[in-house]
């Protein structure tokens, strides 16, 4: 029996693991400066010995070196306020938890988080990968104009992707009710989204892309130009050898968590 813990800019999800399945699952609101307190919280209250914990951070060498969406984790070693847990970047722990819901059937299994940010995660021969721990952080590939964005550089992917810079929910939702210049809105994100995650397929040839994340709630509205953009930029690799799927659950980063903490994979 494991635990695992993702940890969101609004909810913080739960699961209790056994057997590779979620047994138990429960949403805690994310309360600005209370973070900590609600992880602390969760872990007293279930005996689990192993934890697992997703974070929206951007990790290196375990500590949390910048939390664009929860401040309050910014420049923290997460490891000394949870002892006994497996800290990881939540992307890497939703990508594991996608693979085990399909029984580790696709690899390499590549996910894309399209949020309030852009984070990815890759599952290679059955194991998270991580790079020196800073790996897969897609959303600050360079070439996308020229804004600002949250870690310091500017023309990042995310900055033309993520639901902080573009209004991609207001438009989604204008865009299934039929308006027209909302539907062209979807297109031209689904060509942008297409070229940012065009550099990580042509890196990693992956048998299987995920789309997750808030935004992934408007995935027909997108997918068809994304892949019609990929068709266009990939070489070598044909897209119609690629399966897109969209994330199979909510709860899947912290399915993954746990997994990954009760298998020792990181
Ligand atoms: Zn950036």
């Amino acid at each position: 029996m494991s635990l695992g813990i993702d940890v969101g800019g609004t909810n913080i999800l739960a699961a209790r693991v056994e057997n590779g399945e979620i047994q138990e699952k429960w949403k805690l609101k994310t309360k600005k400066g209370e973070v900590i307190k609600i992880i602390e919280g969760i872990i007293e209250e279930n005996e689990e010995k192993i934890v697992g914990i997703g974070v929206p951070c951007y990790l290196r060498n375990g500590i949390c070196v910048k939390a664009p969406n929860i401040s309050e984790l910014d420049g923290k070693d997460l490891g000394h306020y949870f002892k006994r847990a497996i800290i990881m970047n939540d992307c890497t722990a939703m990508a594991y938890g996608e693979y085990a819901l399909r029984g580790g059937k696709y690899d390499p299994l590549l996910l894309v988080a399209l949020g309030t940010g852009v984070g990815a995660g890759l599952v290679f021969k059955g194991m998270p990968y991580i790079g020196k721990g800073s790996a897969m952080e897609i959303g600050h590939i360079k070439g996308f104009f020229t804004q600002r964005c949250k870690c310091g550089k500017t023309g990042c992917f995310e900055t033309v992707a993520g639901g902080k810079y573009v209004n991609v929910e207001k438009n989604a939702k204008r865009a299934m009710n039929g308006d027209k210049e909302a539907l062209e809105f979807m297109k031209d994100y689904g060509r942008i989204v297409g070229r940012g995650v065009s550099y990580a397929i042509q890196l990693l040839d992956p048998e299987i892309v995920i789309i997750g994340g808030g935004i992934s709630n408007a995935y027909e509205l997108f997918i068809e130009p994304m892949k019609e953009e990929l068709a266009e930029l990939l070489s070598i690799i044909d897209v119609d050898n690629i399966i897109f799927e969209r994330a199979k659950s909510e709860y899947s980063g912290a399915l993954g968590a746990a997994l990954i903490a009760e298998r020792g994979l990181l």
